[in-house]
């Protein structure tokens, strides 16, 4: 959906650590560190990146940054440094740089140091906090969304938020590793783009800014606060990525919009009454994981049309994996660098967008698969929807899940590296966020319900060399807290049924995952006992011209056989479809 999103792939890895000047350029921009004897901060081929993306500037940006000194320095220079080669890369980039001191930090309502601003003259928008990691993706689109001035809404975004009355404050905190940060900042961004009179928007980094992060008690990221600045409505919080329909109706509405359950975002049933956009094309693929992609391209590469949508985050779980390790050709790679990679091979072949939650699935002679806005008259679909976190179900869970309890290491541990903090499960994802949340530098125990873990030996042996300590047998019973969030996990010891409390700022839940059936389910595909998609060795599934891969489908759930399933998939559709010679 967005125009820029081919450029995604561009763009640095995530990093956490204070920026310096070695490796900052690493972390603005994932490209090598700059050349002795020249004088810029980026790197050569990360300047010829961002000219290639300047060309599509329509206007020049105006960018105030405030810094003072001896406050986040590290992440002052950086941003100084990474923001004065943008401005002598196109001299449309008009930085302007303050003390915190100034008086114009004062016009401006700027307390933080680093803290930037964008056109403040006409826009309220801002960081604070040094955009890093995902967060480079995000400063990049908004920089090109406010030169031409285009917030990128959708219609009927735009139409709810023409009707708004009374100005809104929008604050989502982020951290810089966490993979469903940028898109809640920039549904933010493109409403205060869109109604800069009512709407003001700040993206904070919890880990630059804590005492901010602290004093809102985020303990999980993206978190966003809509507030009415009047003070007439009570503020809304709200955890996670949104996708943009529902952010906008909650931050007109000042109330949570409801959510479908499923892999979709809104109900079924639309009745058309907008303008809706009709495209053909021979084969929809649902969902951009790493069985989405494949199959997206090898649909593409057999000589069919197609597309890959994606409600949410492209790339799926791997995103948030830090390290992946058993993907042949990659000794160790993080699932999000894996996956952008995965990503920019597929958008050689189709488009791959994302923000695009299916609502419904007709299946006729031809099928339709149906995002409201627009509809896709296609002759096959694959569906690839993936699976989500599976929860424990036991009290406090839900009470303080953002407030301490977490499903994403990846998005979450920064904000723990210093705590002690467990994790439940004897999995492959248990023992990958226990190393991970331990390598930050937290105290990290495991508590798993036996004797020993189902995870690879290679994982349970890097275990123990990292020293994490493991308490077996064991379940936890509660989650306790206070106000602030979680304190403490309450055990329970099966075998002799003993209970006792183990002090936590945090409890990572890595109990398994759940597979996304909704679309699947409102279409009466067959479904396994364990809820799977039902399928036979070309991923067919039960209905003709409908196919299923990856983890939807159950079985050993690897990177490798989801790329496997989705190939196969997108060539039995072909087979299906085309009718080559070989199947006449
Ligand atoms: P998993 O393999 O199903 O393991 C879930 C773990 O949670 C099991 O140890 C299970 O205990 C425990 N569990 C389930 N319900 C529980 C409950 N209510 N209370 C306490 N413990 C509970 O799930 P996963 O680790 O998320 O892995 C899912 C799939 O993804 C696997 O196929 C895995 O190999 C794959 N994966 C691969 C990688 C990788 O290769 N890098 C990384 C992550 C995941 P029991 O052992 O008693 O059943």
């Amino acid at each position: 959906m967005s125009p820029f999103s081919d450029n995604k792939s561009e763009e640095k890895a995530p990093s956490q650590s204070p920026p310096t000047a070695g490796d900052t350029t690493q972390d603005a921009a994932g490209v090598s560190a700059p050349s002795p004897g020249d004088d810029w901060f980026l790197p050569q081929d990360t300047r010829r990146d961002v000219l290639r993306l300047f060309e599509k500037l329509s206007g020049p940006v105006a960018l105030e940054v405030f810094t003072a000194p001896g406050q986040n320095a590290p992440y002052n220079d950086y941003l100084l440094k990474f923001l004065r080669d943008l401005s002598r890369l196109d001299e449309r980039i008009q930085v302007k740089a303050f003390a915190l001191s100034d008086d114009a930090a004062k016009t401006r309502g700027v307390d933080f140091s680093p803290t930037l601003l964008f056109s403040p003259d006409d826009l309220s928008i801002r960081y604070l906090g040094a955009p890093l990691g995902e967060e480079v993706r995000t400063f990049m689109e908004v920089l090109l969304r406010v030169s031409a001035r285009q917030s990128g809404l959708s219609e009927p975004a735009k139409k709810r938020l023409a009707a708004l009355k009374d100005p809104r404050r929008v604050t989502v905190f982020v951290n810089p590793a966490c993979p469903y940060c940028p898109g809640q900042v920039l549904n933010a961004f493109r409403c205060a783009i869109e109604r800069p009179d009512l709407v003001a928007a700040a993206c904070i980094d919890a880990a630059q800014h804590t005492e901010a992060a602290t004093a809102r008690g985020v303990g999980s990221v993206p978190h966003t606060i809509i507030e009415d600045p009047d003070g007439s409505l009570a503020p809304l919080a709200i955890l996670g990525l949104e996708p943009e329909d529902r952010f906008v109706a909650e931050l007109a509405s000042m109330q949570s919009a409801p959510v479908r359950a499923d892999a979709t975002d809104t109900a079924p049933g639309h009745d058309h009454a907008g303008d809706v956009t009709v495209k053909e094309v021979d084969v929809v693929v649902v969902g951009a994981g790493p069985a989405g992609l494949t199959a997206g391209m090898y649909a593409a590469r057999g000589g069919m049309t197609a597309v890959v949508l994606e409600k949410a985050v492209i790339g799926g779980q791997v995103t948030v994996t830090p390290q992946v390790e058993n993907y042949p050709g990659f000794a160790t790679v993080p699932g999000g660098k894996l996956m952008e990679m995965v990503a920019a091979q597929t958008r050689q072949y189709v488009p791959v967008i994302e923000g695009a939650g299916v609502d419904e699935i007709k299946i006729g002679r031809r099928i339709e698969v149906d995002l409201g806005e627009t509809v896709y008259l296609c002759r096959a679909v694959i569906l690839a929807t993936g699976a989500t976190w599976r929860k424990l179900g036991i009290p406090g869970e839900d009470r303080y899940f953002g407030r301490g309890v977490s499903a994403c290491a990846a998005c979450d541990g920064y904000l723990y590296k210093d705590a002690a903090v467990a994790v439940v499960g004897g999995g492959n994802t248990a023992l990958t966020e226990a190393l991970h949340l331990a390598r930050l530098g937290a105290t990290v125990t495991i508590i798993h319900r036996r004797d020993a873990f189902r995870a690879e030996k290679h994982l349970v042996d890097a275990l123990e060399k990292e020293g994490v300590e493991v308490v077996w047998n064991t379940v936890v019973e509660e989650v306790l807290g206070d106000d602030a969030g979680v304190t403490a996990v309450r055990l329970k010891n099966m075998a002799d049924g003993s209970t006792r409390e183990l002090a936590v700022r945090a409890l990572f839940v890595a109990v398994g995952y759940i597979p996304v059936t909704g679309l699947a389910q409102d279409i009466g595909l067959a479904l396994d006992e364990a809820g799977y998609i039902k399928v036979d060795a070309g991923m067919r599934t039960s209905i003709p011209r409908v196919y299923a891969c990856g983890d939807v489908t159950g079985g050993v759930r690897q990177i490798v056989t989801a790329v496997g399933q989705g190939a196969t998939a997108a060539l039995s559709a072909f087979e299906d479809i085309s009718h080559p010679y070989w199947k006449k």
